[in-house]
């Protein structure tokens, strides 16, 4: 019972035009729109939803890591094309999957303010929202086609964002995948300490 679960690819999409366009998006000199349409086709292959992504854009002046998410405005920059179309489709999963968690904080009237001064609360937000970032993509490792080197890699980003959440309930709650209680939890602390220093 996951909360993603996403779609394989199967034998038969071979035979689709859709994977002739994520391969185009693979080969040396690929153009913007070729990986465009690369990243656009593997999330119909597997089902990915956008229900809460306002845009989702190639951008080849994203270098400075693979990709960005500004709440529900999505960015996949060249790294996320490094390696092959199994772990760029893990990098927009990874993107989507926090444009859910921004949508969920906005329903429950939670704002981030300045982040220099952030509360605890919003700490352990920050860190438990990477952790399930690396936890779905994981847990759909099967379905992604990930190789062994890329699921060890999410295992550990996901080890190493449990540790950074470094709150005992929270990162409890986190290893069993129940991001949801998790944040509910978070989100009440996040509403106490707000209405003790407005
Ligand atoms: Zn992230």
């Amino acid at each position: 019972m996951s909360r993603y679960t996403l779609r394989s690819i199967q034998l038969s999409d071979f035979g689709r035009h859709q994977m002739l366009t994520i391969m185009a998006g693979f080969v040396d000199n690929a153009q913007p729109p070729a990986r465009q349409r690369a990243v656009d086709n593997l999330i119909k292959l597997h089902g990915i939803d956008l229900k809460t992504t306002s845009s989702l854009r190639y951008d080849p002046t994203l270098t400075t890591r693979d990709g960005k998410n500004v709440n529900g405005d999505i960015r996949i920059g060249p790294g996320a094309f490094s390696q092959d179309s199994h772990w760029l489709a893990n990098v927009v999963f990874h993107e989507v999957v926090h444009s859910d968690q921004f949508a969920y904080y906005a329903d429950h009237g939670v704002q981030f303010g300045n982040r220099a001064t952030k509360s605890e609360a919003e700490r352990i937000m920050v860190a438990l929202d990477e952790c399930e970032g690396f936890y779905w993509p994981w847990r759909n490792s099967g379905a992604l086609g990930l190789s062994a080197d890329q699921q060890a890699s999410l295992r550990r980003e996901v080890g190493l964002w449990l540790i950074e959440i470094d709150d005992a309930p929270t990162v409890a709650l986190a290893r069993k995948g129940d991001f949801e209680q998790a944040r509910l939890a978070l989100i009440k602390r996040w509403t106490a300490e707000n209405k003790s220093n407005p």
